[in-house]
């Protein structure tokens, strides 16, 4: 039996993190971050720590603010305002989940678009919408950027998405149709999820249910990205079941290892790019 293609988020991110320094280089100035972080979600400690670190190593300025989980919305407004108007600040990330008092999308609404490097304001949905992207959501980037990198073709394959959020499903699925996949999208009121997965060359997994994409859902050389993060027993897991539906796929990428590293990778590219944008305007 051949061995299926194993999609290296890691290996990947490296050849990013490479040209990245080579751009950063280039800077006449040190781009700076602002990553905004509510409350003490453990998970939330431990993705911002990830993006300082990562910052550190390519020589950017990553500035972490932390605030009480009973910080009002208008108060976190008011500082994210300040940011926006600080010509020293390149990018503002506020890290979700936000407190359940708060209104996710009017907050991330006040960031400056210029300054979104999640992409996740109206605006830059917009314009990925509009097939014309600015800053992409950094996992569907990511995963998109990882395809690309093992030459796995897109066009005219019949890719579906599972998962429908703002944050992957959504711009997954309008990444794919940009490169002119066929793309469909399940969510959790889809009838026939393994029909529908059945007929694809492309699964993309994002919904955050362990081991959830079986062996026989997936057809023969079908292209498997596997998004999911879940804890179970202490232990990382994804949304598919790696080990059986690896001797089916001609490419899946495991958990970890995989999507993860893209999508830290990805939110360093979109900060250099802003920077770029920004050395280039002055
Ligand atoms: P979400 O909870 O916002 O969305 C889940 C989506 O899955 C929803 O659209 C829902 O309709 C769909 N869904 C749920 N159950 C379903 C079912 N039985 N059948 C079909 N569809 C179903 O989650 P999210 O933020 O999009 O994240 C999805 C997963 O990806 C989570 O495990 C999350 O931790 C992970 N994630 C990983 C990264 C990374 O960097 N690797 C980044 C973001 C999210």
């Amino acid at each position: 039996m051949t061995q299926p293609l194993i999609l290296d988020g890691k290996a990947v991110a490296e050849s990013v993190y490479k040209k990245l320094l080579l751009d950063v280089s280039l800077l006449s100035f040190v781009p700076r971050i602002v990553f905004i972080r509510v409350g003490e979600d453990p998970a939330s400690q431990s993705y911002v720590r990830s993006k300082e670190k990562r910052c550190l190593e390519l020589g950017l300025r990553g500035e972490t603010l932390v605030f009480p989980e009973t910080l009002g919305e208008d108060e976190l407004m008011g500082k994210i305002l300040n940011l926006n108007r600080d010509k020293d600040v390149i990018g503002i990330l506020v890290q979700l989940p936000l407190p359940k008092h708060m209104d996710k999308a009017k907050v991330l609404c006040s960031i400056d678009p210029r300054k979104d490097v999640d992409g996740l304001h109206p605006e830059n949905a917009g314009l990925l919408l509009q097939g014309k992207p600015r800053f992409v959501p950094c996992t569907p980037a990511g995963i998109l950027e990882m395809l690309n990198f093992y030459q796995i073709p897109v066009e005219g394959k019949r890719a579906v998405v599972i998962g429908r959020s703002e944050i992957v499903g959504r711009p997954m699925a309008q990444l794919l149709l940009n490169v002119n996949a066929t793309v469909t999208v399940c969510h959790s009121k889809t009838v026939d999820l393994p029909e529908e997965l059945k007929r694809a060359e492309i699964i993309i997994a994002a919904l955050g249910k362990p081991g959830f994409v079986k062996e026989e859902m997936v057809s023969p050389g079908a292209t498997v990205v596997d998004v999911g993060i879940n804890r179970v027993d202490g232990k990382i897991v994804g949304d598919v079941d790696f080990e059986k539906v690896k001797l089916k796929a001609h490419a899946i990428s495991p958990v970890p290892g995989g999507v993860g590293p893209m999508t830290i990778a990805m939110l360093m590219k979109n900060l250099v790019m802003a920077a770029t944008a920004q050395s280039q305007k002055s």
